[in-house]
């Protein structure tokens, strides 16, 4: 199975994708993980690169990529979390491997808003909540673990939020018009969207 998931801010898509991974043993690979465990030459090509400040290149992912989707781990496949992204990584990813389906974690605008606006990370420990969704802390703005101060992220706010959907929406679909893709609702518990996507692949 070569999949993609793919999934609006919010929507738990990360979550579902690795447990995915482990249900079906296929390797979960998010950009973030993969820029950090790459080792030998590659990884000192991205080390000068992020040295700089930059950004690492499709180019460059997709070359880090098609090394991760040759090893042995990924020989029953994979589940691609956050990439492509857009047009072009889709393009540089067409040339390295096919994709069986895109699944779509869905959930509305106004959801994913009141999700990401409850989140509260606290100053101290680095401790996260969710004042809309869970875990609650126990006392409205204060940290369970240490008794710091919770606060909201700057970009969590709505209007960044609206902004990042906008980009997010435009993205995804130019990747769903590429691939065979199957849509699971998120709003439903976590524990359905997983049940909802094992369903969907079997
Ligand atoms: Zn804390």
């Amino acid at each position: 199975m070569k999949l993609i998931f793919v999934g609006p801010q919010g929507s738990g898509k990360g979550t579902q994708a690795k447990r995915i991974a482990r249900k079906f043993g296929l390797c979960h690979i998010s950009t973030g993980d993969l820029l950090r465990e790459v080792d030998g030459e590659l990884k000192t090509e991205v080390d000068k690169i992020m040295s700089r400040g930059d950004l690492v290149s499709d180019e460059l992912i997709v070359r880090i990529l098609k090394e991760k989707l040759e090893s042995d781990e990924c020989k029953s496949g994979f589940i691609l979390d956050g990439f492509p992204r857009n047009v072009a990584q889709v393009e540089e990813l067409a040339k390295i491997t096919e994709i069986d389906r895109v699944v779509e974690i869905a959930i509305s605008d106004e959801e994913s808003v009141r999700r990401i606006s409850g989140r509260r990370g606290c100053g101290k420990c680095g401790a996260i909540y969710n004042i809309a969704t869970a875990p609650k802390p126990k006392v409205e703005g204060v940290c369970d673990d240490c008794g710091g101060e919770l606060i909201q992220r700057k970009d969590d706010n709505e209007e960044a939020l609206r902004e990042r959907l906008k980009v997010y929406h435009e993205d995804t679909e130019s990747i769903l018009e590429r691939y065979t893709s199957v849509r699971v609702d998120g709003e439903q518990s976590i524990e359905k969207v997983f049940e909802g996507v094992v369903e969907v692949l079997d």
